[in-house]
């Protein structure tokens, strides 16, 4: 494994990170103040110039108007978005449009890629994924209300969802729904469709309020539900009875989406913290620096920081090597996530009152990121898949005894 970053990476960086202080930085200052659909007006012209820097949507092939970049690429250029709260976003790279042209691009038919890809690819539309349910356990997908029935040509499905990311003007949502609640395989029982949300049925209910904040546009969690919402047959993307296999699919590379974010989230909290340490004077030419156990915070960050980054890319090259994921990404789902609160942590506590304050991004990340050890599968879940792995190899079966 050479994880030296290649010219190509050291290029898509550094044209990432110009854009990002010149574009980016100036509207991030706003973000306590504006609401979310004045800071996405205010990011529109951004994302059109962005696509001049040829990295709008890095991880698309080329033809599709993409970067082509591989897994490995991407994480790299991921680590630098990160480091903006807004950086995914200005780039059309974020969470859970990217998994969603990742999902079209691999499953949709000719005709789905052309109506809902392109447009989702050159940043005309958004999108939502659903899945999760609130009457159900999220973290055992298998298990989920939402039907879709057959009705002659069409598909009727009827459900009820939340935490769908971005749902708030999204031009369409991704459904997961059962197909077959009596199949053997249970995870042979659901599929997905493209359900275009202004079908009717199709009721946003509410953004939900996550910490406080109800949030807007792309960084919204809606509550849907579908009251018997009717699409045609070609509405299923992949093969029906295929939306497990394709959950999977797009959560492998998704989970490494999300730590690489997480990465450069650490790389500014960690730049800040020792900024701040330097500057701030506990005593007359004392500096917070001068601080124990303000060094051991850093020391701490920075070897948590640079094991994390290393076992990320390790993920990202296995995938591509292999095709493997499971584990690797289950292993960075959790490790990462937990570096990622307790580097935030500290550097929050280094600032003191300034760090509760939003005159930083210290505070937007240290509500929004805790969902990080919660989404894409809670940590308990993550270290049941790599135990399991493990104990396999010793003979154990633990799905024997659950
Ligand atoms: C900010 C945010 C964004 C999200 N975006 C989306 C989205 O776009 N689309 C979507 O469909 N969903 C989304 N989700 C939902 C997310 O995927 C689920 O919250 C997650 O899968 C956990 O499901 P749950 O909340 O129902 O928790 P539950 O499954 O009810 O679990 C509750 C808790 O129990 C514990 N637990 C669960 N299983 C086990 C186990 N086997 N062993 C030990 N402990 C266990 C964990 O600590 C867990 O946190 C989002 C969630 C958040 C917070």
């Amino acid at each position: 494994m050479d994880f030296a970053p290649s010219d190509k990476v050291l290029e898509t960086q550094s044209l990432a990170r110009a854009f990002l202080a010149r574009e980016v930085a100036p509207i991030e200052q706003l973000m306590a103040k504006l609401s979310w659909s004045e800071l996405e007006a205010r990011l529109r012209p951004v994302r059109e110039r962005a696509k001049e820097t040829g990295l709008f949507a890095a991880h698309m092939p080329q033809a599709l108007g993409g970067a082509g970049l591989t897994l490995l690429e991407q994480a790299q250029l991921s680590e630098v978005l990160g480091e903006s709260p807004l950086g995914h976003y200005a780039f059309n790279f974020a969470a859970p449009d990217v998994g969603n042209m990742e999902l079209l691009h691999a499953f949709g038919s000719d005709a789905q890629k052309e109506r809902w890809l392109g447009p989702l690819v050159r940043g005309e539309i958004r999108s939502t994924f659903l899945m999760t349910e609130p009457e159900h356990a999220g973290s055992n997908p298998v298990w989920m209300s939402t039907r879709a029935v057959r009705d002659g040509d069409e598909w009727v499905i009827r459900g009820h969802k939340w935490f769908a990311t971005g749902a708030d003007g999204a031009a369409f949502a991704v459904v997961m729904a059962v197909t077959a609640p009596e199949a053997d395989d249970r995870y042979a029982r659901a599929s997905m469709f493209l359900v275009p949300t202004d079908s009717e049925g199709f009721e946003l209910i509410r953004n939900i309020s996550v910490m406080g904040h109800e949030g807007g546009g792309w960084a919204s969690h809606g509550e849907v539900m579908l009251h018997g919402v009717r699409v045609p047959a070609d509405a299923a993307l992949g093969p029906i009875g295929g939306g497990f296999m394709l959950a999977q699919t797009r959560l492998g590379p998704g989970r490494v989406h999300h730590a690489t974010r997480w990465i450069g989230v650490c790389r500014r909290a960690l730049d800040m913290m020792c900024r701040y340490a330097a500057e701030r004077e506990v005593a007359p030419a004392k500096p917070l620096a001068t601080r124990q156990t303000v060094q051991e915070w850093i020391a701490d960050s920075r070897a948590e920081l640079e094991a994390a980054r290393l076992l990320v890319l390790q993920a990202a090259w296995r995938i591509e090597q292999r095709g493997e994921f499971r584990e690797d990404v289950s292993l960075i789902k959790f490790w990462v996530a937990g570096v990622l609160q307790r580097v935030l942590d500290r550097a929050v506590q280094t600032h003191g009152a300034l760090g509760m304050t939003d005159d930083t991004p210290l505070a937007f990340w240290y509500s929004h990121e805790r969902a990080a050890r919660i989404y894409d599968g809670p940590d308990e879940v993550h270290k049941y898949v790599v135990a399991r792995d493990m104990l396999r190899r010793y003979g154990v079966d633990l799905r024997q005894s659950k």
